[in-house]
Order: C-alpha cells, then sequence, then structure tokens
C-alpha cells in the first residue's frame, strides 16, 4: 500500500516495465475493472523508498493481499519466507506458466502465490484471455 504520492512520470516508468500488467498475477490494466497501483516492494514501513527500483505495478486485489507484507510463512516448509520482489528478482527463475496456472519454483515464488492468492479461481478462469491479449509478452523479455 502507497501512502507517498508517487509522481505520474515515475508511475509511467514502473508501468512500462510490466507493459501495464500487474508484476504478480500479470492482470493486464485493460482487464482490470479498477486502475492497477502502485506497490512498494519493501513497504515504506520497512524503510523502502519511493524509487522505480522498489516499485512494482500491481492490480487492486493483489496490493490488498500484499499489503505492507515482506515475507510470509512458506506453506510446504511453515519457515519466514520473503515475498518475490518485482523489478529485483527474475521472474523466470521464480515461477513458470502451466496453462493459467502460476507454477511456483522457488520457495519465494511459492510463498507469494499463496500469500496473494495467485491461482484462486477467477484469476484461472481469466488469465487465458490475459495471455490470448498478447499483453505479456514483456514476461519473455523481462526474463
Ligand atoms: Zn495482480
Amino acid at each position: 500500500m502507497s501512502k507517498t504520492y508517487v509522481p505520474a512520470q515515475l508511475r509511467r516508468v514502473v508501468a512500462e516495465r510490466t507493459k501495464n500488467c500487474c508484476a504478480y498475477c500479470l492482470q493486464p490494466e485493460v482487464f482490470a475493472f479498477c486502475s492497477h497501483e502502485i506497490d512498494h516492494v519493501i513497504a515504506e514501513k520497512h524503510g523502502g523508498e519511493t524509487v522505480a527500483g522498489n516499485l512494482a505495478l500491481a492490480c487492486k486485489l493483489c496490493n490488498t493481499y500484499k499489503g505492507s507484507d515482506i515475507a510470509s510463512v512458506d506453506p510446504e516448509s511453515r519457515e519466514i519466507v520473503r515475498l518475490y520482489q518485482p523489478g529485483r528478482d527474475r521472474w523466470s527463475e521464480h515461477f513458470r506458466l502451466e496453462g493459467a496456472e502460476l507454477v511456483p519454483l522457488s520457495a519465494i515464488a511459492r510463498t507469494t502465490v499463496w500469500l496473494l492468492e495467485l491461482n484462486r479461481a477467477e484469476r484461472l478462469e481469466e488469465r487465458p484471455f490475459w495471455l490470448a491479449s498478447r499483453l505479456l509478452s514483456w514476461l519473455e523479455e523481462v526474463v
């Protein structure tokens, strides 16, 4: 959740990185009912700064689930694991698409998928349309 005003120019830079798609669930903004938001990857309350490297475009749902969290409990190991950090972590090292499902390749991804409910039913229903839109071609570029 962002408390600090993010200048339009900075928002554009961050949004462009994922071509206006949510950096977590991959939803293109044009498919969303409300505008995507700017997420502080490391929340301000933990000392995260309002700079491009610490910001990510996130849909309303992902930003709400994530809140100011930077870690959670891995549903498998029950260890505390940090969350996926868009812009710092390489997407392809942590996730793989299997049909519409985001398959976690790391404990970091598993914990993020769980906390942000990245594979909840309606997302699995909608994601094929996001993929078919070709708006996710940035995944290949960014990864
Ligand atoms: Zn999202």
